[in-house]
């Protein structure tokens, strides 16, 4: 396929944002795109080059690029820079150079496979002399390009591809292709990818064997399958009520989600909560699964804490956070912040598939399936029938340094469900019998400037929720609280890969922020309450026509959410549902609380 054909289709994708009418064009894209090169087109479309786990990245600093698109065009690199500030975008430079360079790219037109090709030896190419290496392949590929393909092959490689193709579209659009677009089709598609983590792969398998070929696709050692996550219940008693009388209750551990994979010959592979490899941070545990696990291949799942040396006690999520994506000195870390794995659940168990067993048949087989070690232990559970014995169960939990429970059914529909949230699990946390349920994860969509203490950085950060119907970000707080100096100091560098200079598409709020930001970074934050205020759209009208959820005064918790994509951010719904579910105060202040009350006034000493 030609590359100019690809890029017509990016043209089209820009130029909407509906949902319905980007799954036409990326299903009729992808009917158009020869077999061989289907999964290469949709990890290009969603700006990738490999599926997500895999983690293959560019590498390409935003000068480099430059460097390509002087060299390609035979410009000055100060006339480039120039273009760069006075159009802001290094593709629509790329464009402007080209076109001017009178390129038509039909010389020797670009195909799909030698851009695809190209781009993957340019993230694959390190080491010394790398860098000239891959504005090379760049150059040579720009060199060839028309205006428009130089436009998407820079937008691209700087990260910058604005064509808002979600994860939801492209398994909406391939249901459309080859599932002749009904609800079983797209659950079946769904499951898939819950499954496999892999786009590529699902394209690849519906479009040559329809439906019903998706069943052949199967947990594979080497490829997380998408975390089942839990709801969240008022008290103990409406737990065991969703759970019809009996629950088995588990230590909810503070810690680190992890997914471990071992294969046959005993290699052992770790992902994160959001299916980033995250094995090389980890190298005892990758020392001690083999032999802690009583067959193999496996594949399990457990939360990873840090524990006190000496003592054996439970530490503070904080000190596990300082061992992720740390990638030197670990060995001084691995004595410094000792940890342990307590294991949850079992998906694959020996050559047998454990998945679709219900809960407590699965619990069966982890509990012999773990030998155990000093590091490798099984999550500490207990069957409870009734309130006081849940609530014991609590107690000890927190006493032992957890932030409470996880509850799970027993019933015969209990299968592990990839990348669902229900009612087969829930969560309890300590936090619950305060004010507000629980933390919120919202996505940073804006900044406002600091003032006296804090001029030079940020006084407030814009938070957003996530409604995956939509696909839409929407402010519910704006956030100015518990940043202590370091946490400030440190935010115009953390922020400053996200900044963008116009308000991003997808992103609703009644509030205009100095900065806009596009959705990436996660954080947590705490609340007293969720009131209602048309200035913010989280959950607009859910309540009342026109106003949005509020949290009143936020504070940051100090835990960025980096093992969550904007995506996985809490959503409208969840909102909802605390609303619901929080303890009213014996409040005067009405509802609709003036703005001034969401957020806490920036400048103010922390
Ligand atoms: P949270 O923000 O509360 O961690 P989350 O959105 O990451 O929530 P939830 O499904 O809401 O995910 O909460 C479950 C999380 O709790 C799991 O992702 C896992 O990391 C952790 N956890 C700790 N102990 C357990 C346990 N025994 N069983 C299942 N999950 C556990």
């Amino acid at each position: 396929m030609r590359f100019a054909e690809l890029v017509r289709s990016y043209e089209r994708l820009e130029a909407t944002t509906k949902r319905l009418e980007m799954r036409t064009i990326l299903s009729e894209l992808f009917q158009s795109v020869p077999r061989g090169e289907l999964a290469s087109v949709v990890y290009l479309s969603q700006g990738q080059l490999r599926p997500e786990y895999e983690g293959v990245e560019l590498g390409l600093a935003a000068s480099l690029g430059a460097r390509a698109v002087a060299e390609a065009t035979s410009t000055e690199p100060t006339a480039v820079a120039e273009r760069l500030r006075a159009l802001g975008d290094l593709g629509d430079v790329a464009a402007e150079l080209l076109t001017a360079g009178g390129k038509t790219g039909e010389d020797r037109p670009l195909e799909v496979s030698e851009v695809y090709d190209g781009l993957l030896r340019v993230a694959q190419t390190a080491g010394e002399g790398s860098q000239d290496a891959k504005i090379g392949i760049l150059r040579d590929l720009l060199g060839r390009a028309a205006p428009l393909e130089g436009k998407y092959l820079i937008r691209f490689v700087m990260g910058t591809l604005r064509l808002g193709v979600r994860e939801a579209t492209i398994l909406d659009a391939l249901g459309a292709a080859w599932g002749g677009g009904t609800k079983e089709s797209r659950l079946a598609i769904e499951a898939a990818f819950n499954v496999s983590s892999d786009l590529g792969v699902v394209a690849t398998t519906v479009a040559d064997g329809g439906v019903a070929a998706l069943a052949g696709i199967t947990l594979t050692v080497g490829r997380p399958v998408r975390p089942m996550l839990g709801e969240r219940a008022k008290d103990l008693t409406e737990v065991l009520k969703r759970m019809e009388g009996t629950a088995a209750l588990e230590y909810k551990y503070d810690g680190l989600r992890v997914q471990a994979h071992l294969d046959a010959h005993g290699k052992v592979r770790l992902f994160s909560r959001r299916l980033e490899e995250i094995s090389a941070q980890f190298p005892e545990l990758l020392a001690d699964l083999p032999n802690a696990l009583a067959s193999r291949p496996a594949i399990v799942e457990g939360e990873c804490v840090s524990v006190d040396a000496d003592t054996d006690e439970i530490r503070p999520f904080q000190e596990i956070s300082r061992r992720r994506g740390r990638k030197y000195d670990l060995e001084r870390m691995q004595e410094e912040i000792r940890v342990a794995l307590f294991l949850f659940d079992v998906l694959l168990d020996g050559d047998g598939r454990t998945i679709d067993l219900p809960f407590p048949e699965r619990r069966r087989r982890l509990e012999a399936l773990v030998r155990g070690s000093t590091r490798i232990r099984l999550a500490t559970q207990r069957v409870v029938t009734d309130v006081p014995a849940a609530q014991a169960f609590f107690d000890e939990s927190i006493a032992d340094g957890c932030e409470g429970v996880m509850a799970k059914s027993l019933s015969a529909e209990s299968s592990y469900r990839a990348g669902a949230r229900g009612f087969w699990w829930i969560k309890y946390k300590r936090e619950y019998t305060q004010g507000l349920a629980d933390s919120i994860d919202g996505v940073v969509v804006g900044a406002f400037h600091g003032r006296g203490r804090r001029a030079g950085t940020y006084g407030a950060l814009l938070l957003a929720s996530y409604d995956p119907e939509k696909g839409v970000y929407e402010s519910f707080c704006k956030v100015g609280t518990g940043f202590d100096d370091a946490a400030l100091a440190a935010l115009p560098e953390k922020l400053r890969p996200f900044e963008v200079q116009e308000r991003p598409p997808g992103i609703d709020t009644g509030l205009e922020p100095d900065r806009w930001m596009k959705p990436g970074l996660v954080l947590e934050v705490r609340g007293a309450e969720l009131s209602l205020s048309p200035n913010h759209r989280a959950g607009l009208g859910m309540v009342r026509p026109g106003a949005g959820f509020a949290l009143r005064f936020p504070r940051f918790t100090g835990r960025w959410r980096d093992d969550k994509g904007p995506e996985d951010a809490t959503t409208a719904a969840e909102l909802l549902r605390l609303y619901r579910t929080q303890v009213r105060r014996e409040s005067t202040e009405g509802d609709d609380a003036p703005d001034g009350a969401t957020g806490v006034p920036v400048g103010r000493k922390d």
